[in-house]
C-alpha cells in the first residue's frame, strides 16, 4: 500500500517557524545568480543549444584538458571521502607561491573563504567595511552574522581607499577589497593596495579578494600572497571558478598568516572541497599555458567588445577582469530584450547600477552575437 502524502504544514505555522530566525537573517536580500541556460530555455521556449550565457564571468573556453583528465581519473575514488586537509592541492599551491601549506585555507569556492572569515571573526554588532558597488557576497556574509556592513561610497565606480580607511572604527573587524572588483571591473595599483593594508590597524582583517587575478597582465599582478609574511591581518582570496574554468566544482582558497588560517579551519566544514575539485585544481594549476592563453583570448575579447560597443555608442568602463560593465540607459529593459534573443547577461540593479549591465567576455563568435543582439535590443 502506498502511503498518502502527509498533509502540508499549515501556512501560518510555517510563517511562525520562519519568524524564529533572527531578524538580521530574515532581512537578508537573496543573492541573485546569473540565469541558467536551461531556465531561459524553459521560460522562453528556446532551444538551449542556441542560447549564449555571458552572465557569470566563467571562462568561455572551459577548463584545461588536463583538469578534465584529472577529474576522470579521480572518479575511481568517488566512494571515499576527500582528503579533508587537501594535502596535495595545498602542496601544489604552496610550491606555486613559495609559502608554507599552513597559510592556505581551501574553500568550496572562494565564496566559502569569505563566509569563513565572517563566521570566525564577526559577532553581532561588529562592523565590516566594503565599497559601494563591490561584490555582493560581502554584505550578505556580513549580515548573516548579525554584523553591520559599512558601505563606503565608490569613487569613479571603484573603491575609495582613503574613505574606506577613514570608515574603520574601533568596532570594525573586517574590511573587504575586491581587486579587480566585480561588477565594475575597476582595479587599484599594487602600491595603492599595499599602502592601504599597511595603514589598517593590525586588529582589523583585510580580505583582498583577487578572484580575477589570473586575468591581470603579469606586470599588474601585485603578487599579494607574498605580503602575508609582513601583514598578519591580510587574507588574500583566489578562485578556480574564473580563469581556471572550474566554477561548477566549487573550489577557491585563501592565503593568510598561519594563526588566522588555523582559526578559519576550525569553522570550516571538514570536507568542504570535494575530491574531483581537488584533483582538477591541481591539474589546472600545472597548466600555466592554458591560463596564459585564456588571458590572451580575454584581452582580445575585451578589444572586440570595446570596438563593437563604441560603434553602438555604448559606454563601457575600462575593465581589468573578464567582463565589462556597460551603460545601456535602462538595464532591466535591455536585459529582457537580450533574453528574448537567447543572450543572457547580468543586470546589476541590485548593485545600485540600474542603468548598467555586466557582460562576460565570451568566445569571438559569442561576443559578435552579443553585439548584434545588443544592437537589436537598443533599437526596439
Ligand atoms: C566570482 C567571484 C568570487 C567567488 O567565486 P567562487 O566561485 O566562489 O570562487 C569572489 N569574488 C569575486 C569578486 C567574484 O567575482
Amino acid at each position: 500500500m502506498i502511503d498518502k502524502p502527509r498533509a502540508q504544514v499549515s501556512h501560518s505555522t510555517a510563517v511562525e517557524c520562519a519568524a524564529l530566525a533572527p531578524e538580521y537573517v530574515r532581512k537578508i536580500a537573496r543573492y541573485v545568480p546569473g540565469k541558467p541556460v536551461e531556465e531561459l530555455a524553459r521560460e522562453y521556449d528556446l532551444d538551449p543549444t542556441t542560447i549564449i550565457k555571458l552572465a557569470s564571468n566563467e571562462n568561455p573556453r572551459g577548463p584545461s584538458p588536463k583538469a578534465l583528465a584529472a577529474i576522470a581519473t579521480a572518479t575511481a575514488e568517488l566512494t571515499r571521502y576527500p582528503d579533508g586537509n587537501a594535502f596535495a592541492l595545498k602542496g601544489a599551491l604552496a610550491a606555486k607561491f613559495a609559502i608554507p601549506p599552513e597559510t592556505i585555507v581551501l574553500g568550496n569556492g572562494s565564496n566559502d573563504v569569505l563566509e569563513l572569515v565572517t563566521h570566525a571573526f564577526l559577532r553581532p554588532g561588529d562592523r565590516a567595511v566594503y565599497a559601494q558597488h563591490a561584490f555582493a557576497v560581502y554584505p550578505l556574509a556580513t549580515q548573516a552574522r548579525g554584523a553591520i556592513g559599512i558601505e563606503v561610497p565608490a569613487k569613479s565606480f571603484g573603491h575609495d581607499l582613503d574613505a574606506m580607511r577613514a570608515a574603520i572604527t574601533a568596532k570594525t573587524r573586517v574590511v573587504f577589497i575586491a581587486n579587480p572588483n566585480n561588477p565594475t571591473g575597476t582595479w587599484h595599483r599594487p602600491d595603492a593596495i599595499k599602502g592601504f593594508i599597511d595603514s589598517v590597524p593590525r586588529n582589523v582583517l583585510v580580505v583582498l579578494d583577487e578572484a580575477y587575478n589570473e586575468y591581470l597582465v603579469p606586470a599588474d599582478d601585485a603578487q599579494a600572497t607574498r605580503w602575508i609574511a609582513d601583514y598578519p591581518h591580510l587574507i588574500v582570496s583566489r578562485s578556480f571558478s574564473k580563469a581556471y574554468g572550474l566554477a561548477a566544482l566549487r573550489v577557491g582558497y585563501g592565503v593568510m598568516d598561519a594563526a588566522v588560517a588555523d582559526i578559519l579551519n576550525r569553522v570550516r566544514q571538514p570536507f568542504n572541497v570535494n575530491a574531483l575539485a581537488q584533483a582538477a585544481a591541481i591539474a589546472a594549476l600545472s597548466d600555466v599555458d592554458y591560463v596564459a592563453e585564456s588571458r590572451r583570448l580575454n584581452s582580445e575579447g575585451v578589444n572586440q567588445l570595446d570596438t563593437g560597443l563604441l560603434e553602438l555608442g555604448v559606454t563601457a568602463l575600462p575593465t581589468h577582469g573578464n567582463f565589462l560593465l556597460i551603460n545601456v540607459g535602462d538595464g532591466a529593459r535591455v536585459y529582457e530584450a537580450l533574453l528574448r534573443q537567447g543572450v543572457i547577461v547580468r543586470p546589476v540593479g541590485n548593485y545600485g547600477l540600474p542603468q548598467w549591465l555586466r557582460v562576460t567576455v565570451g568566445l569571438p563568435a559569442e561576443n559578435k552575437r552579443f553585439l548584434a543582439a545588443l544592437a537589436v535590443a537598443l533599437s526596439t
